[in-house]
């Protein structure tokens, strides 16, 4: 095992330009604990937790930029998230413990690609976006198109998260719901996490983005139940239909935490605590 530490982003770019089969090491929560595991194996390590340009949260006309190795409890203590994006302030505050949110960053936790990662569905239900740079350039892409598959990624080998980017009135005029299920409120990984917005009008429920977690191999929207549920009132909405909607779109797994059948049916009681709020 090899360990880099960058002397600048400069030369971080330099070095992943140049490293085949390379990991980051952000706040180490996940990577030290697959190595430990054994599942990676003579990986070559950059660290990038000392790189200021990855690190801290503005707002940029009318975004918020949040760096990708800012910790939880930065995110969690924010005035700006707390005043623009309200709904990750709340959501996060069960993110694993209160040590654990002030090494663990959000950058890490998109990476490592988790089907349970908290974060994810979050920033998904609020259209978030990321900015991928390499030695020769950025780009920004949608989240929801970000994983190609369980722990797979559209990132290339010389590429990292450098922001993740929420516009500023992603929540105005939304009520906001999210729910983590585990066994316990501390250090618990969800069975199940849904995060979503809905915007009412006349009873009617004009907009609405539904993100779940740990049903999947990976967290995603529910764009064919939110495309079925727009425009409708409550009494329009027929639960069969939702559920027929869900089934095409969740993968529920049995594991050792829990069962696909506890899943699928935490699953949609959240959805329907949610549009009856
Ligand atoms: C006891 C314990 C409890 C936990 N509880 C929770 C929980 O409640 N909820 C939850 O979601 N997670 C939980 N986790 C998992 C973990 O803490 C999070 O996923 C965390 O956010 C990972 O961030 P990190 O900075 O530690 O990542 P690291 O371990 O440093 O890196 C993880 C992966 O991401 C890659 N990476 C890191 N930064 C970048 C970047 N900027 N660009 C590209 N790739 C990058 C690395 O190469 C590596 O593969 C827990 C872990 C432990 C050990």
């Amino acid at each position: 095992m090899k360990f880099i530490k960058p002397k600048d982003i400069n030369n971080l770019y330099e070095i992943i330009d140049n490293i085949d089969r390379q990991y980051l090491l952000a706040g180490g929560t996940d990577i030290n604990v697959q190595i430990k595991n054994g599942i990676i194996r003579n990986p070559n390590i950059i660290y990038i937790n000392h790189l200021k340009e990855l690190s801290g949260i503005e707002e940029e006309n009318d975004s918020i930029l949040i760096g990708s190795t800012t910790s939880f409890k930065d995110i969690i203590d924010s005035r700006i998230i707390k005043r623009h994006i309200p709904l990750i302030h709340s959501s996060l505050q069960n993110f694993a413990s209160p040590l654990l949110q002030t090494s663990a960053t959000i950058g890490g936790n998109i990476a490592n690609g988790s089907p349970t990662a908290d974060v994810i569905p979050i920033l998904l239900a609020l259209d978030a976006k990321l900015e991928i740079c390499s030695k020769i350039s950025c780009r920004e892409v949608f989240l929801k198109d970000f994983f190609i598959g369980y722990k797979k990624n559209v990132m290339s080998n010389n590429e990292l998260i450098t922001k993740i980017i929420v516009a500023k009135n992603a929540e105005q005029k939304y009520q906001t719901f999210y729910k983590k299920v585990g066994s316990r409120n501390s250090l618990a990984i969800a069975k199940v996490a849904i995060a979503g917005l809905k915007k009412v009008e006349n009873e009617k429920i004009m907009n609405i983005k539904l993100a779940v977690g740990s049903l999947n191999e990976y967290p995603r929207r529910l764009f064919k139940v939110e495309e079925y549920i727009m425009g409708k009132t409550l009494i329009e909405i027929d639960f069969n239909k939702v559920n027929e909607y869900l089934q095409q779109e969740i993968t529920p797994i049995s594991d050792l935490r829990s069962d696909k059948e506890y899943r699928y049916h935490v699953c949609v009681n959240l959805i329907r605590t949610f549009l009856n709020e």
